[in-house]
């Protein structure tokens, strides 16, 4: 594969040989391999004892049946997967994804990714990810129970609060955390708030959990904004996706002097030119669990939708990605720059694909990954799992004081860390290499585990 060091050849390699049509797995190696060329160069060290190579290895796969019933008595037969890619630096820690479209392939980019974005923190958590390809869109809310019982009826073997603590991603809020964290206190007789986080405000949830992951990538962006000497101040932004992530992007946006003008979902987007009115987007999508369309309906003639086509169309100042993995790809990011659009933040995880990201380079857009930009979602979780720990329980302004400096601390790091490899103002090379070092250096001080 080409722009890879000499090094680092082989080991990509190795990957794409070992993990046959894993195409998402491959590009998220990838990216972070391109990225380390110039620390290879400086400390051969971590290619000699094969901590690269190992890196690429997951520590445990962990694939299992999940039978249930549905609500007209006929059995459910899916799949669950928890891969734990690396506990040099904690115990694994990431979210779980219910959604079709899982794989193995999926689960283990999420897992990779997650290494490196923990690490990024600063925080004591390891890198993992589970979910299965069970979709909960349209199951009524006692067969998302049973289908969490019975996902937790095997997993919880694998979790515990020193070994691995699973969150949420697409498809699992608060509801089926709520039915997996019931069932693992069903089977281990153990109220065990640490083993897994998103849970409830009044049983060992953390405020600002919800609001973090879109409220985090937000409080990057305008860290980004102040070192080109910007802010948001009259910003029109675009941002994809009606989800969690989402939701909690706009509010913030809007609270620091942006507009958002459209945002998404898998079926087409809305524009409202005067902003999106998150409560009318809460209601429709978080309560009466909706589609993108109901929003415009709802605000008759104030906002209209576009059916079938990437939101990218609409011209912005800055894209905030918070849907899928590759939903940017080279017309995508054609779109924004003929837009206008000047800075661009993954919310979600690898929206962006390596020739959307390779444009923006070319056109000047500054642009941030999401193992950076998205942090704030489990740095979080690792808040939740020390109030846990010491039994305590935070007020909302203190846990949200404390996510703004972490994502100003994870900024600063990506900034200083690119400068020191020669790479100004690169912020995927920043995140990969500080990310990277950190959990390197772990791996090296345990030994050859
Ligand atoms: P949700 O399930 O809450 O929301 C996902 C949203 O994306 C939905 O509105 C969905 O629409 C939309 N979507 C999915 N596919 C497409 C598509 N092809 N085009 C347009 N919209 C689409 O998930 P989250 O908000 O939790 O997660 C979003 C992203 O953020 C994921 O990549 C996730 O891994 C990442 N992330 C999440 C974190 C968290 O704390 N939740 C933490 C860090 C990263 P529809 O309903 O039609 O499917």
């Amino acid at each position: 594969m080409s722009g890879l060091h000499y090094n680092l050849h082989d080991i990509y390699e190795e990957v794409s040989r070992r993990n046959p049509g894993e195409t998402e797995f491959h590009q998220a190696v990838y990216e972070v391999l391109h990225s380390l060329g110039p620390v290879v160069s400086k400390h051969p060290e971590y290619v000699d004892t094969a901590v690269i190579r190992r890196l690429c290895e997951p520590e445990r796969q962990i694939i299992f049946r999940v039978p249930w019933i549905d609500d007209t008595g006929t059995v459910q037969i899916n799949r669950g997967f928890r891969v734990e890619f690396n506990s040099a630096l904690g115990p694994f820690k990431g979210g779980l994804r219910f959604h079709p479209t899982v794989y193995l392939g999926i689960v283990k980019f999420l897992s990779f990714e997650q290494i490196f974005k923990n690490s990024l923190t600063g925080m004591p958590i390891g890198g993992g990810k589970g979910g299965s390809d069970f979709d909960p869109k349209g199951r009524s809310d006692g067969e998302v129970m049973r289908f969490c019982q019975s996902f937790m009826t095997e997993l919880y073997r694998h979790l515990g609060e020193y070994t691995d603590v699973p969150a949420g991603d697409v498809g699992v809020g608060m509801r089926e955390i709520g039915y997996l964290f019931g069932q693992y206190k069903r089977i281990t007789n153990r109220y065990e708030s640490g083993v897994l986080t998103g849970k409830g405000l009044t049983w060992g949830g953390s405020q600002v959990r919800t609001e973090a992951t879109g409220y985090g990538t937000v409080f990057f962006i305008k860290e980004m904004l102040k070192a080109a000497n910007d802010s948001f101040d009259g910003k029109r932004v675009v941002v994809s996706g009606s989800g969690n992530v989402a939701i909690y992007a706009i509010e913030q946006i809007h609270e620091l002097g942006g507009t958002v003008v459209a945002c998404s979902d898998s079926s087409g987007y809305v524009v409202d030119e005067k902003g999106i009115d998150v409560a009318l987007l809460k209601e429709i999508k978080e309560v009466k669990r909706g589609r993108i369309i109901d929003y415009a309906e709802a605000r008759a003639g104030a906002a209209h939708s576009v059916q079938g086509r990437p939101v990218w169309e609409v011209p912005c100042d800055i894209a905030v990605p918070c849907a899928t993995q590759n939903e940017i790809n080279g017309d995508e990011a054609a779109y924004l720059i003929k837009g206008g659009c000047r800075f661009v933040a993954e919310g979600a995880n690898m929206p962006c694909s390596p020739a959307a990201i390779k444009q923006f380079n070319e056109a000047g857009v500054t642009f941030a990954p999401g193992k950076a930009a998205n942090a704030g979602g489990v740095a979080t979780s690792a808040l939740e799992m020390q109030q846990n720990a010491s039994r305590d329980s935070w007020t909302f302004v203190d846990t949200e004081k404390r996510l703004e400096e972490i994502m100003r601390r994870i900024h600063n790091r990506c900034l200083s860390t690119a400068e020191e490899y020669d790479q100004p103002g690169n912020y995927v090379a920043g995140a990969n290499i500080a990310g990277f070092i950190r959990v390197a250096d772990a791996m090296l001080a345990l030994g050859l585990v």
